[in-house]
């Protein structure tokens, strides 16, 4: 039996294998390319303040236009790039695009928001990452406190040692740390008291089963409690239903990004949502569902 098993397993297995490795393949030689072809660009996903709805920072998250193939998610091409050694260079491309992109908000006279950017462990932990934070600052003008370095709970597994002193360089800036997915790292908590860090973003896995399913109820109630008694910000990911947010509210949690607010949106869009007559006052209401 087991050999049948093999064999069908084999039979199923192979020809996709071997197409994802080829696609793989593929995407590492193009993504050479992809950055002086200038076939990245950002997208903004607000962030609100929970209990009034309000939108207090963005997120920039990177797309990846490629000619032939249409859109790529981060999440399939990020991997390859962290293994090709090119992470460093679009993390710096996006940190400095995203920091420009504030101080160009600022001009317009938007309501200032905070602006956080996703950092992989390939740039966190090299000798230059801190260097081209203060050049991104230098650049744009922006002041320090109003950067966000996300860093997941995975990243910092594989950084070890390297973390604190990283950590505590950029706290030295001025720049806060914010601990993405958390919750499904399986890292020590330990870092939790690096003094750079300030916000803890609980992850969507554990957001999608609130306010019904008690594991989660128990293990957000418990990631909030910890934040609070750590004086760390809490923002929750990936919020669809009012279920969830009134439930993130009553339990706690200060801000919130999601769907039920609104997708990631290109920057014409976030200056419509947030021109000071169109919003002033009012809650954001729910943007309907928008390939960004
Ligand atoms: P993340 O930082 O945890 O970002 C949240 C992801 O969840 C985003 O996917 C966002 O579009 C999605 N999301 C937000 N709200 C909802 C919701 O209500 N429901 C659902 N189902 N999804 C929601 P995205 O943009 O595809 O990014 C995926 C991951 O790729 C990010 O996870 C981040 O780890 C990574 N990434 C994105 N941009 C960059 C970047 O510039 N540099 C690096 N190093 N990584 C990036
Ligand atoms: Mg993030
Ligand atoms: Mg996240
Ligand atoms: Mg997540």
């Amino acid at each position: 039996v087991a050999k049948t098993e093999e064999r069908n397993a084999l039979r199923f297995y192979t020809p996709k294998m071997h197409a994802d490795a080829r696609r793989r393949l593929k995407l590492a030689s193009e993504l050479r390319q992809a950055l002086v072809r200038n076939e990245f660009h950002l997208v903004y996903q607000p962030s609100v303040e929970m209990k009034s709805g309000r939108i207090v920072a963005v997120e920039a998250l990177i797309r990846w236009r490629h000619p032939e193939r249409g859109l790529i998610a981060p999440d399939e091409f990020i991997p390859i790039a962290e293994n090709l050694g090119l992470i460093r260079q679009i993390d710096q491309w996006v940190l400095e695009n995203a920091s420009r992109q504030l101080a160009a908000w600022d001009e317009a006279r938007l309501p200032a928001l905070r602006m956080a950017v996703n950092v992989s462990a390939g740039s966190f932990g090299h000798p230059d990452f801190l260097q081209g934070i203060g050049q991104a600052l230098r650049d744009s003008g922006i002041s320090p406190n109003r950067l966000l370095v996300e860093l997941t709970e995975s990243a910092i597994l594989r950084l070890g040692e390297d973390t604190h002193r990283a950590m505590q360089t950029l706290h030295n800036l001025g720049v806060a740390v914010a601990i993405d997915d958390f919750g499904t790292g399986y890292s020590s908590l330990a870092y939790l008291k690096l003094p750079a860090v300030a916000y803890l973003k609980i992850d969507r896995s554990f957001v999608t089963g609130l306010p019904t399913n008690p594991n989660d109820v128990a293990i957000t109630e418990a990631m909030v409690a910890i934040a609070r008694s750590l004086e760390l910000h809490t923002i929750a990911e990936g919020i669809e239903t009012e279920g969830q947010h009134d439930f993130l509210l009553r339990a706690g949690c200060q801000e919130g990004q999601g769907f039920l607010y609104s997708q990631p949106l290109p920057p014409d869009e976030i200056e419509r949502l947030l021109a000071p007559k169109a919003t002033r006052g009012k809650r954001l209401s729910l943007v309907p569902p928008r390939r960004a």
